[in-house]
């Protein structure tokens, strides 16, 4: 689980109103909340079925075959899966980006770091061939022993440099509510208020957003 801290954060987006057609033009947004937008593409199509299906809004009922494809393999007979450890790794992916988003400002997916674990004799350290494994209720394919010895789970070090997980913090963002994402600039900030037919400013509101995990999702 994310650690408490990172639960209580907050983020804080300012939205651009049109009070006259009470639309959102578009939010500006510092890094932290850009590097959670980014974030997403990094998800494992379970992770995402995973987190979406606690929403029961209809914007996801898309996703209805991929929830079936999640189920049926939750479902699937031990007996028609090579290894019980197949359907604990398909339904508990982790990517590489994993230990970068341990350092986004809010966890999204919360899901639990991977866990590692050896049978007795592997773990004892002089092994024909060391096995890992990440389901306890597996057998060691070299001894054929139970890999239920934890060893741990070793955060990879990850490169954070100029501030943010994903994108720099030097600039602020524009997010439009398409989900389009681009620097914050005039030209931008005046090409969108174009598209939306605004010509004068006297019209628009700021709303300042303070979102935590919830909200983000
Ligand atoms: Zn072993």
């Amino acid at each position: 689980m994310a650690d408490t801290k990172a639960k209580e954060a907050t983020i804080s987006v300012k939205v651009i109103v049109d009070k006259v057609n009470k639309r959102v033009v578009y939010a500006e947004a510092d890094y932290t909340f850009v590097d959670i937008l980014f974030s997403f593409m990094t998800l494992p199509l379970g992770t995402i079925v995973w987190l979406l299906e606690k929403h029961d809004d209809k914007k996801f009922e898309g996703l209805g075959s991929l929830k079936n494809l999640y189920q049926s393999l939750e479902n699937c007979p031990e007996s028609y899966l090579p290894t019980e450890e197949c359907e604990y790794m398909l339904l508990n992916l982790r990517t590489l980006a994993y230990d970068h988003c341990r350092n986004l400002k809010l966890q999204i997916d919360n899901t639990e770091p991977l866990k590692y674990f050896q049978c007795d004799v592997c773990r004892k350290g002089y092994p024909i061939k060391s096995v890992f494994g990440t389901c306890t209720t597996t057998k060691c394919i070299t001894y054929g022993k139970l890999v239920d010895k934890d060893v741990g789970f070793k955060k990879t070090d990850v490169c954070v440099s100029g501030g943010g997980v994903f994108v720099s913090d030097i600039g602020a963002f524009i997010v439009t509510d398409d989900l389009c994402v681009m620097p914050y600039t005039s030209a931008n900030s005046i090409r969108l208020l174009t598209d939306h037919g605004i010509t004068d400013q006297s019209c628009l509101e700021d709303i300042k957003l303070d979102m935590g995990r919830e909200e983000v999702s």
